[in-house]
């Protein structure tokens, strides 16, 4: 989409066209699912749309839906072939979110007990300043 140019351009659009290598541990008609080149835990893997979308806001419904339902078949395929404990499903939209590839992914982060510390610190909020923020949000 926009003036993207296909695997030319893209990583992930060049693993889809078969001209860059992946470990597939998933597949659909429209999305394909590999292990992350740089885990973050034991079979942490990426579920991608096929068709070339840069992030969620560019993603049409259909696209995102078929991403999604494949990120539960990954879940299910990891946690039985894996035996892990949990799940965490990840995604960065833009720069300031930590994205650093722009095709469209969910991370797959299988999870075991014990495994990672905790990463986001609670930035807490009175009440007032979340009516505040609920208001800036939807109004009114
Ligand atoms: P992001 O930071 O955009 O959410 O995540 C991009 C992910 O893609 C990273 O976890 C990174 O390790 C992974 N990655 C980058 N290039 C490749 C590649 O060529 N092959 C695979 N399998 N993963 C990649
Ligand atoms: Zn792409």
């Amino acid at each position: 989409m926009g003036d993207h140019d296909g695997p030319a351009d893209c990583i992930f659009c060049a693993i889809v066209a078969g001209q860059a290598p992946a470990r597939v541990v998933h597949e659909t008609d429209d999305t394909l699912a590999f292990l992350d080149i740089n885990p973050i835990t034991e079979g942490h893997s990426l579920v991608i749309p096929k068709a070339h979308a840069t992030d969620l806001h560019d993603i049409g419904p259909d696209d995102l839906a078929a991403t999604a339902r494949s990120a539960k078949q990954v879940a299910a395929l990891l946690t039985e072939r894996l035996g892990c404990d949990g799940i965490n499903l990840l995604h960065a939209t833009g720069v300031a979110a930590w994205q650093t590839v722009f095709h469209l992914h969910i991370h797959v982060l299988p999870r075991v007990d014990g495994d990672l510390a905790f990463p986001f610190p609670i930035r807490g909020s009175s009440a007032d300043d979340l009516d505040a923020l609920h208001r800036r949000i939807v109004g009114g």
